[in-house]
């Protein structure tokens, strides 16, 4: 893993910087509404300690193994890790002993597991991951199921559910998928108790292909590798 120039990184953070104030100009929101998050999989510690010093706080890991490393690694950093890729239940307690947020619950069973194994100084932010295109080869419950599992993970304590997250199919039409993530977000606000409703505030879709759909469809967090810190091997 070769270190990204330090000049070719706080350029690249410019340009995407642009690109979402561009997209936030387009549809009237603004840009502090939007965190990014750096996806570091497969890039060095050296990348996100870099990123970090340019102003970026929130990054994303998809393989806990590599994750758990780096984290070691860039202990002390005062950075938000936020779990990307797919969980298996023998995985649960390390994702929670290493993670702030985790993006990809798509059944309780996860949930249960995460909320049993949470440490105690801490509570994890967690998203149900959708999958929008039903798909059969992506992750992600199906839309009918969402507003059922966030009902019953919201029952767990030592988690916090904050809203969806998606990760669209190869031939999915962005603007129109992102765009059923957003109406099925709101739709559940408008089911769930005042309490829970406070917390529901999160939408994490978004690539280096497609941010500029995600962020017209309201995405608070968008997961960029590519743009920030290169191609992957
Ligand atoms: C790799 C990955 C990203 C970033 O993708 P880019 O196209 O490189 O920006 C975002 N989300 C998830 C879940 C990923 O696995």
């Amino acid at each position: 893993m070769k270190p990204v120039s330090e000049k070719n990184l706080a350029a690249r953070l410019d340009q995407l910087n642009e690109r979402i104030a561009s997209a936030c100009r387009a549809s009237g929101r603004s840009s502090e509404a939007i965190t990014l998050i750096g996806i570091s999989k497969t890039k060095p510690a050296e990348d996100v300690a870099a990123a970090h010093a340019l102003g970026l706080k929130n990054f994303g890991e998809n393989y806990l193994q590599e994750a758990s490393g780096k984290i070691d690694a860039l202990e002390g950093l005062a950075a938000t890790w936020h779990y990307v890729g797919n969980i298996q239940s023998n995985k649960t307690k390390e994702v929670a002993k290493y993670f702030d947020w985790v993006h990809t619950v798509d059944r309780n069973k996860i949930a249960q597991r995460l909320n049993a194994q949470c440490p105690t100084d801490k509570t994890i932010q967690v998203l149900i991951q959708v999958n929008i295109d039903e798909d059969p080869n992506k992750g992600g419950c199906s839309p009918r199921e969402t507003l059922h599992l966030a009902q019953q993970m919201m029952l767990l304590p030592r988690i916090q559910i904050r809203g969806l997250m998606t990760i669209l199919s190869k031939d999915s039409m962005p603007r129109d998928s992102y765009e059923s993530v957003a109406q099925l977000f709101t739709a559940i606000a408008a089911k769930l108790p005042a309490d829970q409703q406070r917390c529901w505030d999160t939408l994490s879709m978004g690539m280096t292909d497609d941010l500029e759909h995600a962020i017209a469809a309201g995405a608070t967090h968008i997961r960029i590798g590519t743009a920030l810190f290169g191609a992957r091997e």
